[in-house]
């Protein structure tokens, strides 16, 4: 695998956990009062992706589906040392659930090129699922490695180690593959001097910078429109809750016999009768 790898990562364009994002009354989220970030588990798939590069050749491009505004995080993967970026930005995909997302950025990845290697982040910090990943690699026929928090590559194979309940897995994977990156991968290093000073000229120049991020649509891609957006979406979201702070206090009982520690925790709840099976 030596030479030319295409590296592709994906990254989504999230709610800032920091700010103070409500409801709209239908309950989705009010996302323009939200401010936005770079999903954080994304900032993992974005040093995988950028690691392999530097260590095994190649060129890695991002690939975002989102509004508009989004290209900033596509920017700010320019400035890490990406060398090209995809947005696929289309009033049709409102409402994607994660099947009609996954379906659209599998058109995307099959407009862009043939990847050897594909990053996601874990999960994201609003939608949460963890599905998109997994789904992609599922239509593009590939193996996948999740929960990946390390990997290299040997002998033209990526080897990776998965997080697993108790322990880690060794997996061997040919190329080409997806990997989803834990966030006990290393963290996203700081953006080098060069590359925000190239945003920065590219910045100037609408026109440049048209040749380094390119946003598509759902026609550009091919994508049936059907399977896409609200149509493409199966799932129903029923209700949403504001839970408001999350708080309390804790107690830890221990090293006492199980009896006296059941007693002890009812003792001091509301609970008033306890059946043990
Ligand atoms: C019924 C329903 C309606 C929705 N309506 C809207 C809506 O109107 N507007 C809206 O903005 N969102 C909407 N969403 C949320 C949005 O579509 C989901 O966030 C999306 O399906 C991805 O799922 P996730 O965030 O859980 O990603 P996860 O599966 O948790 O993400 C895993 C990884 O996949 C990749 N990834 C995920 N999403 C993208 C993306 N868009 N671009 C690039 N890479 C990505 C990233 O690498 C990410 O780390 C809706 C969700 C549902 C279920």
């Amino acid at each position: 695998m030596a030479g030319g790898n295409n590296i592709f990562v994906l990254v989504k364009q999230v709610p800032d956990t920091g700010s103070k994002a409500g409801l709209n009354p239908d309950g989705t989220i009010d996302r323009a009062k939200a401010k936005r970030m770079l999903n954080p588990f994304d900032r993992y798939a974005l040093q995988a992706a950028l690691h392999a590069k530097r260590q095994y050749g190649g060129r890695v491009t991002a690939i975002s589906m989102g509004p508009p505004p989004a290209v900033e995080i596509l920017l700010e993967c320019l400035e890490h040392g990406v060398d090209e970026a995809f947005l696929l930005s289309d009033r049709r995909l409102a409402a994607s659930d994660t099947l009609a997302t996954a379906y659209a950025l599998y058109k995307v990845v099959q407009h862009v090129g043939k990847p050897d290697l594909i990053f996601c982040g874990l999960q994201t910090t609003d939608g949460d699922t963890a599905q998109v990943g997994p789904q992609l690699a599922e239509r593009l026929g590939f193996p996948q490695i999740t929960y990946c928090e390390d990997f290299h590559m040997e002998d033209g194979k990526v080897v990776g180690r998965r997080i697993i309940e108790g322990g880690y897995q060794k997996v061997v994977c040919s190329t080409p593959v997806l990997l989803t990156v834990a966030n006990s991968y290393h963290p996203l290093e700081y953006k080098s001097f060069r590359g925000a000073w190239r945003v920065q000229q590219l910045q100037r120049k609408e026109e440049e910078l048209k040749k380094f991020i390119h946003t598509i649509d759902l026609d550009t891609i091919g994508a049936d429109c059907d399977r896409a957006g609200l149509k493409g979406s199966p799932t129903i979201v029923a209700w949403t809750e504001k839970v408001g702070d999350i708080g309390g206090h804790c107690v830890m009982h221990e090293g006492q016999a199980p009896d006296q520690m059941i007693k002890e925790v009812l003792d001091n709840s509301n609970v008033k009768e306890f059946l043990v099976a």
